[in-house]
């Protein structure tokens, strides 16, 4: 983040910076209002500034409006998938879904990923860089402008790993649930992580009401091992222990998400292995059929072996659902969009490579 990332500053730190303009402290909560309640366009449009300041901040912090750049609208149950083009040209995905409950926004917390699962499109270019606060932010403000009804719940399943973007992402939490801002709940909030097992303590401690939302995919080492290269450097049981301390110190119940691949983790020995780690933990299990990716050849299971699957597992008293396929035609799995309008690999800016998994995470 730059101190020019106006979007990305808390009230406190908004205020400060109207302040060294020479503006007074109400008008601090003006802007920040301006900024996320009311979503401007423009400085101009915030008359209640003084015109010098509002000419001031135009000319020092740019602010971010994102637009879609591509959407592809779903015509069986109207989920929306945006393409959004950042100010330095990296594109992230973003996703609109209507539930019943309410409407639902998935956003990306990177450009590319690091964590290289086998199975995932996003990772298949490597990190090219953290997305700001902001960034984050906007995904779900440009989403709210276009559909123009509330957002209820905002999930970060979309490209990146959260919690390889620690700082920026608690920024984004307390944003996004601020009640000078959008005021969306925090128990609406759902942030999934691969298991960065020394952030999931953070998180832990920082007492908010998020859910997480933690990547099985396998119940054993060597299962995981197989579809997750972060399981090598976390060993399952420091995982579950991390998940576990989460759930004592928020009480709010962890999800647990299997993406189920066909003739690789959808076995009886997996259900009987997958029900021995979840029993007796008060949490959700949630099975993804897994998306092909065309790069990838893994396949979803028969839509039978992924119901029996289910059946047993509810057999052992665990709490599973399968996740309902959103937007099944315009589908392909997340990060794919972005795949197909991304530049060639060797003219993306800082090279988009996968890197190892280094110790930036201690
Ligand atoms: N980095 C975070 C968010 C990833 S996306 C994480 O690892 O949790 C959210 C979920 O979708 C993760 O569980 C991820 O493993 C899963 N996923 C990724 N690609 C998938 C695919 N092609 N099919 C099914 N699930 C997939």
């Amino acid at each position: 983040m730059t101190e020019q990332d106006i979007q990305s500053l808390y009230p406190e730190e908004v205020t400060e910076l109207v302040r060294k303009l020479g503006g007074k402290d109400f008008q601090g909560k003006q802007l920040f209002e301006w900024l996320h309640k009311r979503q401007a366009d423009s400085y101009q449009q915030m008359t209640n500034l003084p015109k010098a300041m509002r000419s001031q901040l135009e000319q020092e912090y740019p602010l971010l409006r994102l637009k879609p750049a591509d959407l592809q609208v779903s015509a069986l149950d109207g989920t929306r998938k945006y393409l959004f083009v950042l100010p330095d040209g990296q594109m992230v995905e973003s996703v609109w879904m209507h539930y019943r409950h309410g409407d639902s926004v998935c956003i990306s917390s990177q450009a590319g990923c690091r964590m290289g699962c086998r199975f995932c499109a996003s990772a298949i270019g490597g990190l090219v860089r953290d997305l700001t606060a902001q960034e984050m932010l906007e995904q779900v403000y440009a989403i709210r402008r276009d559909v123009g009804t509330r957002v209820s719940h905002v999930v970060v399943m979309g490209t990146g790993e959260p919690l390889d973007n620690y700082s920026n992402l608690l920024r984004f939490i307390r944003l996004i649930s601020h009640e000078q801002g959008m005021q969306i709940s925090q128990r609406n909030l759902t942030v999934s992580t691969c298991g960065i097992v020394p952030r999931i303590y953070d998180l832990a401690r920082e007492k908010l009401q998020i859910t997480l939302a933690l990547s099985l995919h396998g119940a054993t080492d060597e299962k995981r091992q197989e579809l997750m290269p972060i399981a090598k450097k976390y060993s399952l049981d420091e995982v579950m222990k991390a998940c576990d301390f989460y759930f004592q110190n928020t009480k709010r119940r962890m999800t647990y998400e299997y993406s189920l691949v066909g003739g690789v983790n959808d076995t009886q020995e997996d259900v009987r292995q997958l029900a021995q780690l979840l029993r007796g933990r008060n949490c959700h299990l949630n099975l993804i059929p897994v998306n092909p990716v065309k790069e990838r050849s893994f396949r979803q299971p028969d839509q039978k072996v992924a119901g029996n699957f289910k059946n047993k597992l509810e057999k052992y008293g665990i709490n599973v659902t399968i996740r309902r396929e959103m937007g099944r035609d315009i589908d392909g799995a997340c990060g794919q969009l972005r795949r197909r309008h991304m530049a060639p690999k060797e003219e993306m800016p800082f090279g988009g490579r996968v890197t190892e998994i280094t110790e930036r995470e201690k």
